[in-house]
């Protein structure tokens, strides 16, 4: 992944807890010493800021990660990957657990976003779902929520990411509009607009999860795809897909075509990413346009 500025200030140190052993932080380092206090530190890139992503190193000897209460993966080379969700709380934690029963505690001072909230006078009508789009969402949630299930072992999440396709950006990560005091759902993802047609590549490795054979009703032609390690993208409104159910994808590989399918008012390609639960902020790992 990029090496993004870690905001030191997030960072509210290591704290080891040994068990068995004394470990006294204060004691001067022998050689010895401070090889070990090496060995049992996190190393980081990302920042810990709602809707982010941190990739990191275990301590050597890790056995076991937790991330606030629930496990986490590690790559054989000790990498993983975890996220902070688009509503994340001020602090979370991460514990490994080493071979040798001690373990490293990391917290983290999540930085929140000031999210752009529209208030809007207009009075929305209050909508009821039909039984008959009630009927024909009902799969549609089914089919999604099977691919977000899907844990493939793609290597994607280690990766750069790159843009899927480049163009103004007509709706950022996180808006919210408010309705005469009602708040709307936010805003997933981020919206690029491009003419129909224009080509979209794969912004990192992955596993196609979901490559809708039919427009749904509000994503339109919806593609999923699995990076590994729980992290995913979805794109909506596409004109064409161009992979299918199951396909390995390579990072800048065509995937797609820009559309307005589905519930859209103009071409655009909504790129939108969760890790396991976490709604993130996909200008987070691919870094401003260039
Ligand atoms: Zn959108």
């Amino acid at each position: 992944m990029r090496a993004k500025k870690l905001l030191a200030a997030t960072l509210v140190g290591s704290l080891i807890v040994p068990a068995g052993i004394v470990w006294a932080e204060t004691s001067e380092s022998s050689a010895e010493e401070s090889a070990f206090r090496q060995a049992t530190k996190f190393g980081f890139s990302g920042e810990a800021i709602q809707g982010g992503v941190i990739v990191g190193d275990v301590p050597a000897g890790t056995r076991s990660l937790v991330f606030d209460g629930n496990p986490v993966p590690m790559d054989a080379d000790g990498k993983f990957i975890v996220a902070f969700n688009r509503d994340a709380g001020q602090a979370a934690t991460l514990v490994a657990t080493l071979e040798n029963g001690q373990t490293v505690r990391q917290f983290f001072n999540i930085a929140p976003r000031k999210w752009k909230i529209q208030h809007v006078a207009l009075n929305r009508k209050k909508r009821t779902a039909s039984a008959a789009y009630k009927k024909r969402r009902a799969p549609e949630l089914a089919q999604i929520n099977a691919a977000r299930r899907v844990q493939s072992d793609s290597k994607g999440w280690r990766q750069d990411f790159v843009w899927p396709v480049k163009g103004r950006i007509s709706g950022m990560f996180g808006h919210q509009r408010i309705y005469n005091g009602s708040p709307g759902g936010y805003h997933t993802g981020i919206d690029i607009a491009a003419p129909t047609g224009t080509y979209f590549v794969a912004p990192a490795d992955g596993v196609v999860t979901l490559a809708a054979s039919s427009p749904f009703s509000l994503e339109g032609n919806l593609l999923m795809i699995d990076h590994g390690m729980g992290l995913n993208s979805a794109f909506l409104h596409s004109s064409k897909i161009l992979v299918k159910n199951g396909q390995k994808v390579k990072r800048g590989e065509p995937i797609g075509k820009v559309g307005a399918t589905g519930s859209a008012t103009g071409p655009h390609l909504h790129w939108s990413m969760k890790w396991n639960k976490a709604r993130i902020d996909p200008i987070l790992l691919t870094g401003p346009m260039g």
